[in-house]
Order: structure tokens, then sequence, then C-alpha cells
């Protein structure tokens, strides 16, 4: 292995803001981006990046790798330089493509077909830059973390992560199996003071109880998550109980089977059926579990049980709570629920103990906090960790 030659990297944003994250690590001839995300409406610095090689300019860009599908985290991609290489964990690669798909109409450009599809714990070399993608946790299944190998120096960019999650477990010894980390680029997105108060510790786990009961109580339960909050929806079908449906809409079901393939017996969903014609007749019959979106045509159906059958319908609010007053459409199905109105949801980010703990088991020389309003919040360190507060567009050399 080469040892001459410097690693540097440099945030293009995400130093001071959760949304529109990008990362670059690079040396005098390879240049590599972790994430090219679009803002949060309305949070940070919100003009679109512009960065030479990638977005304009001469191409010079060696690779594009992403750790998750959310927008923050790839919502730029659109206006990257098609020559450059993206590259993504291949399960998270066919549920981006299908949501691409399903929303071509509304949202465009389609380009999740030409990722290159990568698996977790095989290297890829380019040039003298070694990339892995690591086990990760997070509300977008699949999401990954990458280990950057270089000149002798080994940098761990998380993406968003939490370990309070159904893999926590295997989070943690990835984590604990790394070795040397030179420097660690982690999410800290619940660190700061306001969003920590809103975030109670509960893990995935912990909803499961909570979904049993409602099925104890009501005939038809439906569930109002994101479509990419698979982890939770395959929970929801396992809690669903003999002799009732577990239903969906048929891009729901087209995810679940992505998110099925490969996965652990134990995290599976269990017996998704799509909403046919056929399976809703018999499904009133009996009983269901059914997942729903905030949109119009999930409205209609959800008005017209709470209609039909007040008393045995319940709402099961699996979003972040802040929706209901910012989305019309939250609000309206959450004043259909009424009474019946049950909540259950968990942050798909680290909490502030956890990062700590996260931290304090790969012991980086140094330290990097974004995609956070807060990255200054007083954390316990371990001792020889160095944490560096560097702005967007600030050259770190390794
Ligand atoms: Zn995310
Ligand atoms: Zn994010």
């Amino acid at each position: 292995m080469k040892t001459q030659g410097t690693v540097k990297v440099r945030l293009h944003r995400g130093a001071k803001q959760i949304g529109g994250v990008c990362t670059e690590i690079f040396s005098d001839d390879t240049r590599l981006l972790f994430d090219i995300g679009a803002p949060i409406e309305g949070e940070g610095d919100q003009a679109r990046l512009d960065i030479d090689g990638v977005t304009t300019g001469t191409t010079n860009c060696d690779g594009i790798f992403l750790t998750h599908y959310h927008g923050d985290h790839i919502g730029e991609v659109d206006f990257v330089d098609v020559a450059i290489p993206v590259y993504m964990e291949k399960h998270a690669r066919k549920i981006l493509e299908l949501q691409q798909d399903y929303k071509k109409g509304v949202v465009g450009a389609v380009w999740a077909d030409n990722v290159n599809e990568i698996e977790i714990g095989k290297p890829i070399r380019i040039k003298e830059f070694t990339i892995t993608a690591l086990e990760s946790d997070h509300s977008a299944a699949n999401s990954v973390m990458f280990l950057i190998e270089a000149y002798g120096k080994r940098i761990l960019i998380t993406g968003d992560y939490r370990l309070h999650g159904f893999y926590k477990d295997k989070v943690e010894a990835s984590l604990m199996h790394i070795g040397h980390v030179d420097l660690m680029i982690t999410e800290g997105t619940n660190i700061s003071k306001e969003t920590a108060i809103n975030v109670p510790y509960l893990t995935e786990q912990a909803l499961v109880p909570v979904f049993k009961e409602a099925f104890e109580k009501y005939k038809y339960v439906f569930l109002l998550a994101s479509s990419s909050q698979l982890d939770r929806i395959a929970s929801f079908s396992r809690c669903v109980p003999t002799g009732k449906y577990m239903i969906t809409d048929r891009y729901q079901y087209d995810l679940m089977q992505i998110y099925d393939e490969g996965r652990d017996e134990q995290f599976k969903s269990y017996k998704v059926l799509y909403d046919s014609e056929h399976v809703l007749g018999k499904a009133e019959r009996t009983g269901f579990g059914r997942v729903v979106r905030a949109n119009h045509n999930f409205q209609l159906i959800v008005k017209d049980f709470f209609e039909r059958h007040a008393k045995d319908t319940c709402l099961i609010y699996s979003m972040w709570s802040g929706y209901i007053n910012k989305l019309s459409d939250v609000k309206q199905l959450v004043d259909y629920a009424g009474d019946n109105l049950i909540r259950a949801h968990v942050s798909g980010h680290v909490t502030k103990e956890d990062l700590e703990r996260a931290i304090d088991i790969v012991r980086p020389d140094k330290l990097i906090i974004h995609h956070s309003s807060d990255s200054n919040n007083n954390l316990y360190l371990p001792n020889n960790t160095i944490k560096l507060t560097i702005q967007d567009n600030q050259e770190v050399i390794l």
C-alpha cells in the first residue's frame, strides 16, 4: 500500500444543518463524495450545491456513495454530471428505483437504474481508496455506513443511524470490530436541545405491544406511516392476529417484497396482501391491519371506516408528531380518528446518549458531527478523541 499522499475531508454542506448533507473525501488525484442531499425546506442553507467537477465544469470526481435514499442525502443527485459513477447498497438501490418509478409523473428524473450496486462487507477499490459499506439501522431500510481507507488513514462516515432499532446488535458489533479510526464523521440530528426534548427513548421493539393491543381492541387497525418505514411496517404485519388480513396498496406491497429479500427470517414481513377487491371484501368481514399514507385516496378509505365502524376502527399514528400541524393531509386523517388515535413512533436517529456510546465504541482520533443544527452541544467524549468544529467548505487534512 502506498503511504505517501494526503487524505483530506471537506463538508460541502451539513456542518451546521440537518438536511442536504454532502461530504467529500479526497487526495491529490482522487475525489469521492458521500451523499449529495437536498436541504430540508426552511432549514439552513437552501441554495443548490455548486461543486466544480461535479455539478459544473469538467468532470473531476471518481464516485458518489449514497448512505440511503432519504431526500436530504440523495436529493441533488439529479444535478450531478451523469459521467460520475454512483454507488448504493443493492437492496436500497432497488427500493429507490421503485420509489422513483412510482413517483415518475410527480418528481421527474429516474436515475436509480444506473446506480452501481454494492454489498455490505465487500470493499470497492477506486485508485488508492478502498470503500466498504457497513451495517446500519435507520428509518430508511438498508441504510449503510461507509469505511474509507487510503494511505494508511481510516475514516468512518455513519450516515443516519440509531442504536434503538431491530439491528442494534449488528450495528454495535460492526462498530466494535472496525479497528482504528482516524476520523469519525457522525450525524447528530438529536443532540440539539430542542430536538432532544422531543425524543423519548423508545426502541422499535417497544412498539410491538402497542400494535398488539390495538388488534385486541379494534377490528380495523390503520397504520399511518411513511412508505419507507419498512422495518416498522414489517413489524406491524407480524402483529396482525391469525384470521385477520394484512393489507397494503400495490406500491407498498412491492416495496415489502424487496425489503424481505435476503433479510433475516425474524424481521421479514408476514402475509402481506395488496388491496384487490377480493381481499378487501374478505378483510372487511374478518378485520384487518392496513397501511395508509397521507393522500386523498387513503383519506377516503379511512373516513369511510370511521363513519361506518366508529367503535371498531383505530388509526395508529406512526410518524414524527410535527407533521400533524405541518401537513394538512396528515391532520385530516388524525381528525377522522378522534379519540381512536394511537401514537406509536420512534426516531430514526441516534439519541445523544447512544451517540456518546457509538463514539466510545469506535474511539476515533478525530470526530466531526454533521447533520445537526447544533453540533456544539456538550458531549461526553473518550479522552483521546478530538472533536473538530468546522464550517462548510473548510478543508481538513488527516
Ligand atoms: Zn435519513
Ligand atoms: Zn438525513
